[in-house]
């Protein structure tokens, strides 16, 4: 990390990867280095006047920076712990990460650094830095001012001039540049011509209470595949499901069933998520449908789901349910308490 100016108050900017930091390589394109200078040359061609709202920024850069297709829980443990160490010497902090599995990181990040007093703020790019008419700038101009703004206390996505709680945020289309979502979370705040705003009352920050209390456990174990996600299909089979829940190093399941949360009237499938739930496992349903919750008891064929103690993940995002599963079955908590926690709102994303 470069030394910044002892007096201003500064944005620490993480840099880990992803299309935004891109060079062209043999094979196509590659994380590439030098990110810092990459930055201040991008950012000096904005207009004066733009130039003039950024506020001073130091960068770290993750070794090696990756495309986040690879990321794995351990990384996301690895930035929170990075995030928990540097975040008191700054106002904000922004990350930037590739978009494939931003919105993974950003959900992974909430559970991990609860309560957290001041803006992290994910953001990435449709295209490299350097290319005619990227993205990258105004995301990272975007990121930026967000990054200084007080009552943004919460892990938040900023992409295409759209503020998004990162813990409801979602990669929603493979090309266009306005690429994120929160399906059924209003955004946080917006770019609105050239100013930036926070919509009041729907931020965490009038929920926060005292001191952060991040939750950094060690997410070892899980990262060697202790959670799965199975989306059921028309015609699956309880062998089908059983191969994967029978397994000892699988400890949680994220199971996307159908519309408002049912499963196929078989009793074979429901017994083997009762078999596994009886083994302690921790199991979680949610909707295929992107938008609207799951509610287990309106048709009898949800049934299935309560009888095999199956927990509902209401509303959540695949991402957020994920990682929540991940971080409670690395955290020492006993089986109810996962499971208490599991159906709490802990970081507004559900
Ligand atoms: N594959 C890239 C990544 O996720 C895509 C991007 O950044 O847009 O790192």
């Amino acid at each position: 990390m470069t030394a910044g100016n002892d007096h201003a108050p500064t944005v620490l900017v993480i840099y880990t990867g992803g299309t935004l930091g891109m060079v062209p390589g043999p094979e196509g394109l590659v994380p590439g280095q030098d990110i810092e200078a990459r930055l201040h040359r991008a950012l000096a061609a904005l207009p004066p006047v733009r130039r003039a709202g950024l506020p001073a920024f130091e960068v770290l850069e993750t070794e090696p920076p990756i495309d986040s297709s690879g990321a794995t829980p351990h990384h996301w443990q690895a930035l929170a712990a990075l995030v928990a160490r540097y975040h008191r010497g700054h106002v904000g902090i922004v990350i930037l990460h590739g978009t494939d599995t931003l919105a993974w990181t950003a959900s992974s990040l909430a559970f991990q650094l609860l309560g957290i007093d001041r803006p992290v703020i994910l953001t990435g790019a449709m295209t490299p830095l350097e290319a005619e008419g990227s993205d990258a700038v105004a995301n990272v101009e975007d990121a930026l001012r967000f990054a200084v703004t007080p009552r943004l206390q919460e892990v938040a996505v900023c992409f295409a001039g759209k503020l998004l709680r990162g813990c409801r945020s979602r990669k929603w289309r493979t090309r266009e540049a306005d690429a994120f979502t929160s399906p059924n979370q209003p955004l946080l705040g917006e770019r609105v011509d050239d100013e930036i705003v926070l919509y009041p009352g729907r931020g965490l920050v009038d929920y926060q209470r005292g001191a952060p209390r991040f939750e950094l456990a060690d997410y070892a174990m899980l990262d060697a595949g202790g959670v799965v996600r199975l989306t059921l299909w028309p015609g699956i089979q309880a062998w089908q499901l059983e191969a994967w829940l029978r397994e000892d190093r699988v400890r949680g399941a994220m199971l996307e069933v159908w519309g408002g949360g049912n499963l196929p009237d078989d009793s074979a499938l429901a017994g083997a998520l009762a078999r596994a739930s009886g083994e302690g496992k921790l199991l979680a349903a949610l909707s295929q449908c992107p938008h609207g919750p799951v509610a287990f008891g309106d048709y009898a064929a949800g049934q299935g789901l309560t009888d095999a103690g199956v927990l509902s993940a209401d509303d959540m995002t695949p991402e957020a349910t994920f990682t929540k599963l991940v971080h409670l079955l690395a955290l020492p908590l006993s089986e109810s308490e996962r499971r208490r926690r599991f159906l709490t709102p802990l970081a507004g994303e559900r």
